[in-house]
């Protein structure tokens, strides 16, 4: 980064090159301020369940006789946690490996088949306590990383469920809207008031911190799926109403469907 900044300055001076120089520097300093928050983040995700884990250690070694019941809950609070270390492990690898930027693997994807795993895994995720629907299906292939898209449109189900109380409906479908392939995920959730929406891809950006945590989440799910669209050129638009619902739908370009 510095050295960006150097060669710059090496460029002989005139008016348009200062104004350069500084949206460079500005750049730049946005850059750095953005990973500085990153890695602090980490480190505060990390750091409280790590305490946690690491006071219930100190209890078991100070009190090597504590009884069996409290001895099986801290285990149960400690499987937890390291549980949630892991959640944040993997999704920062994958945020990683999205960042390097390596080529897309792409084969065609069979679009009904997909809905049918994911409503499936919405049933598993659920338990019982939504109604998982599949709107509808326009018979369609896309040409893209399976595995890639399964795991954005899961991380947009699995949060549909996770922001959407007990009793509420999920619905998914996916739509051929003109030249255009639209996958879309609806709930009858909290909702999102409209200051939120423009921040949710952030990394760590969580609306509230507290209900995010309660229900697995790590922040970086958005993040990853804004990584995927925009490596198949896709564009994800939400609509959310307070206290109603939430619809995030993907668009997928002409050039990335195969109708039958
Ligand atoms: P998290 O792990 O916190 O869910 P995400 O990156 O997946 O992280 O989402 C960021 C934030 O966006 C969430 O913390 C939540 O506040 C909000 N959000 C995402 N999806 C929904 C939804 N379907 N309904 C309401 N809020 C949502």
């Amino acid at each position: 980064p510095t050295e960006q900044v150097l060669s710059v300055q090496l460029v002989p001076f005139d008016s348009t090159r200062k104004l350069l120089l500084s949206r460079d520097i500005t750049q730049l300093d946005r850059v750095q301020t953005v990973h500085r928050d990153f890695i602090a983040n980490v480190s505060h995700e990390l750091r409280t369940p790590l305490t946690v884990v690491g006071g219930f250690i100190e209890t078991m070694i100070d009190i090597p006789d504590l009884d069996a019941a409290t001895r099986s809950q801290q285990l149960q609070l400690m499987y937890e946690q390291t549980q949630r270390m892991q959640r944040l492990v993997e999704d920062l690898l994958t945020l990683s490996k999205l960042e390097n930027g390596q080529q897309l693997r792409e084969e065609e994807v069979d679009v009904p088949q997909l809905m049918r795993l994911l409503a499936a895994e919405a049933e598993g995720l659920s338990q019982g306590r939504h109604q998982i629907k599949i709107g509808s299906i326009a018979p369609a292939r896309l040409i893209g990383n399976h595995d890639e898209l399964h795991s954005a449109f899961g991380n947009l189900v699995s949060n549909a469920i996770r922001y959407t109380p007990a009793g509420g409906t999920i619905t998914l479908h996916w739509r051929a809207e003109g030249e255009h392939g639209c996958f879309g995920v609806e709930d009858t959730g909290i909702g999102i008031a409209p200051e939120h929406i423009p921040r949710l891809t952030e990394r760590f950006y969580r609306v509230d911190r507290g209900r995010s945590r309660a229900t697995g989440g790590t922040g970086l799910g958005l993040a990853i799926v804004k990584h995927i669209l925009q490596r198949h050129q896709a564009q994800m638009v939400i609509r959310s109403r307070l206290g109603e619902g939430s619809e995030f739908s993907v668009k997928f370009p002409a050039q990335r469907l195969l109708t039958d």
